[in-house]
């Protein structure tokens, strides 16, 4: 058991648990009754403060506001059919936030605050955590610049915060996708790797000039040929060609390494497949197709799992897939979610309890 972090906890009055149906919650949209919050000053963290949830007073000058250094993690905490809570693998979202930390120029957060005050933040909010199936509590930690100063240079100040919101079932229908051509994500050098708010700020123009066609979303293409694959808008992106799954490797630092992507490639190696993690063109994804060896592609991360894609569209070149007829990403999925609400045996320790 780790030593639980000098915590002030101020509690809500009355729970405004009462006021909702935790069945088939829309994503992101309620927060349960607390939050966690620490200041950053003068190169240290202050005191880890849970309280409820509420506005925060911020002066026009926040620094994250005009210059953008800011991070966040998305992770699931699940409600087990025993009644316990456990987080998916939280200790690699810790791990992640800090990477984005440094790229960002940000401090580093002590796991005593990452994960043990997410601990602590959970258990008091733990009647928030939804028992049906396929619902989860989505957790949402994110640091920012709180220096109210206007000039660019790193902010000596930073919030820590975590909220928590219940959700439902996030069902995406198989995707309609637009391979990028003109907009570009992340370039080597660049930051694609973190997860920084203006990377996604960045990629809503191309989002929804793409959805104005008539697609989803768009997959990614390096800044250089736009020639090979990066993500699928916010999610890693599997071809199963034969019986091997290629995803886009981590080596140029302009792919996040999703942690849904690093528990799908081992399952689908247990599942006897062989896994590629490598640069992967869309000429080789055209040349699958044609000679029928593309058999799926699919989408992975926190929020949705595993997104089916039913269409990719390079310049005319239309690739149709018929999701009915596939076998591994729906059988990673079952796979997956097993493991996550704690119906198989939890054998590399990826649930961490509450
Ligand atoms: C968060 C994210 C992912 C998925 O990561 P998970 O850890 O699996 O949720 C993939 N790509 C981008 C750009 C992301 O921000």
């Amino acid at each position: 058991m780790i030593a639980a972090p000098a915590v002030q906890i101020k509690r809500v009055e009355r729970s405004k648990l009462a006021d909702i149906n935790l069945e088939n919650l829309p994503f992101g949209k309620y927060f349960t009754d607390h939050m966690l919050e620490v200041d950053y000053d003068k190169g240290k963290w202050g005191t880890v403060q849970i309280k409820p949830y509420q506005p925060l007073m911020l002066e026009p000058s926040l620094a994250a506001i005009h210059y953008g250094q800011s991070i966040f993690e998305g992770i699931k905490a699940y409600r087990l059919h025993n009644g316990e809570i456990a987080i998916f693998r939280p200790h690699s979202n810790f791990q992640r936030f800090n990477i984005s930390a440094e790229r960002m120029a940000m401090p580093v957060v002590p796991e005593e605050i990452f994960i043990d005050g997410m601990r602590e933040l959970i258990n008091l909010d733990r009647n928030w955590v939804p028992a049906k199936a396929d619902h989860s509590l989505y957790i949402r930690p994110f640091m920012f610049a709180s220096d109210e100063v206007i000039g660019v240079k790193p902010s000596e100040r930073y919030k820590f915060m975590i909220i928590l919101s219940p959700t439902g079932p996030y069902y995406t229908a198989p995707m309609r996708i637009y391979v990028e051509e003109k907009y570009v994500r992340a370039v080597a050098g660049g930051v694609g790797y973190a997860k920084a708010a203006g990377n996604y700020g960045g990629a809503m123009l191309a989002t929804a000039e793409a959805k104005r066609k008539g697609y989803d979303q768009v997959l990614w293409t390096d800044a250089h040929e736009h020639k090979y694959v990066q993500e699928i808008g916010v999610m890693n992106v599997f071809f199963v060609i034969g019986n091997t799954a290629y995803t886009p490797d981590l080596g140029q630092g302009t792919i996040l390494a999703g942690v849904t992507r690093d528990s799908a490639i081992t399952i689908l190696r247990e599942m006897g497949l062989s896994v590629e993690e490598t640069a992967i063109s869309i000429d080789r994804i055209m040349d699958a197709y044609k000679t029928g060896d593309l058999r799926e592609v699919f989408g992975t991360g926190t929020a949705a799992t595993i997104s089916y894609i039913r269409e990719l569209r390079y310049k005319d070149f239309v690739m149709e897939f018929n999701t009915d007829s596939w076998k591994t990403a729906p059988e990673l999925k079952n796979r997956l979610n097993a493991i996550r609400e704690g119906e198989t045996e939890d054998k590399h320790s990826w649930l961490f309890k509450i």
